[in-house]
């Protein structure tokens, strides 16, 4: 089973002609509201895949909150761990200009109420876990619990978004970081700034302690790097794109869900990288994700 521990944030977007100014008012499009957050896009990305998916994550007491968890089980994921109540559901308020450039802010609400003692309450769902995903739009001390929660066997795979350096109890359980070279440069720090390509931030963060590294490229796929061997880049299928929002999301799920089968790392994520273009092919997030009849078909 795939357990994903992290965010849930309703979205909240207004398209505008254009930003306002300090002190302005300037009118937007109807508003749209859709689940989002990348702990629940990763858990509906991998359940309607068809893989069996837990998430471990916490919402408001409010009409958000329900919005999340319908859709969730919508998806077909066990919403049993899905704590309510503590603040208000976390929310993106996105405003969408004509070039389709995005300005969001967040309000992370109950996500930051998710605790290291929620983690300890499922321990259940952690022994079965042969898969434990992570993010970081939840505390990092509790990503660290959840680390430490897992059972003996299991995998940790973390994408380190929104990038910051990690302490090395959680990048040395990683198995592997996924993440694109944005994250990359960020979890590095000074070291990720100065000429490195994919694969030399790869063997950084390997260097690092990270077990193993997958850093994804857009639309040129996504390069797999293991201690000890080179590091393979596994290119994407040429689509034709039409909104990346949710595209590693997919891919991320995709992915943990694969290595949770059994399959190595380059397998997994040959699957993903069609996983992820599948995404891009329709809009928003959640609606996107493909079922593996989808994948197959493309
Ligand atoms: P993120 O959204 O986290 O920045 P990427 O943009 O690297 O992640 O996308 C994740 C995966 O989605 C890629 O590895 C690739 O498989 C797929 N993907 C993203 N953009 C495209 C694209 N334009 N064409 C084909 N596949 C894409």
């Amino acid at each position: 089973d795939l357990l994903v521990v992290g965010s849930a944030n309703a979205d909240l977007v207004i398209g505008v002609e254009r930003r306002p100014a300090p002190g302005e008012t300037v009118l937007g499009s109807d508003l749209a509201v859709h689940p989002g957050g990348k702990g629940a896009n990763q858990a509906v990305a991998a359940a309607r895949l068809g893989a069996r998916t837990a998430l471990l994550a916490r919402v408001g007491d409010d009409a958000h909150g329900r919005l999340l968890l319908d859709s969730q089980r919508a998806a077909g994921v066990d919403t049993g761990a899905v704590r309510v109540g503590g603040a208000p559901t976390g929310v993106a308020l996105i405003t969408v200009d004509p070039s389709g450039d995005n300005s969001i802010v967040v309000s992370p609400g109950a996500n930051a109420r998710l605790t290291p003692d929620d983690i300890r309450d499922a321990a259940g769902l952690f022994a079965r876990a042969r898969v434990v995903s992570a993010q970081l739009e939840i505390p990092l001390e509790t990503v660290t619990e959840a680390v430490r929660a897992r059972a003996a066997g299991s995998r940790f795979v973390l994408n380190p978004s929104p990038p910051r350096p990690l302490p090395a109890e959680v990048l040395t359980a990683c198995d592997p970081l996924v993440l694109n070279e944005h994250e990359a440069r960020f979890v590095l720090g000074g070291d990720g700034l100065d000429g490195k390509d994919p694969e030399g931030r790869a063997r950084a963060l390997l260097a690092l302690g990270a077990r193993s590294v997958v850093v994804t490229l857009g639309a040129e796929g996504a390069l797999v790097a293991e201690g000890g061997g080179t590091a393979v880049r596994v290119p994407s299928p040429r689509v034709g794109a039409v909104d990346t929002t949710g595209a590693g999301d997919a891919f991320t799920a995709a992915l943990a869900w694969r290595l949770g089968r059994g399959e190595d790392l380059v397998t997994a994520a040959a699957f993903a990288v069609r996983v992820g273009a599948a995404a891009v092919t329709k809009e928003g997030a959640q609606a996107s994700f493909p079922t593996a009849g989808e994948v197959a078909a493309l």
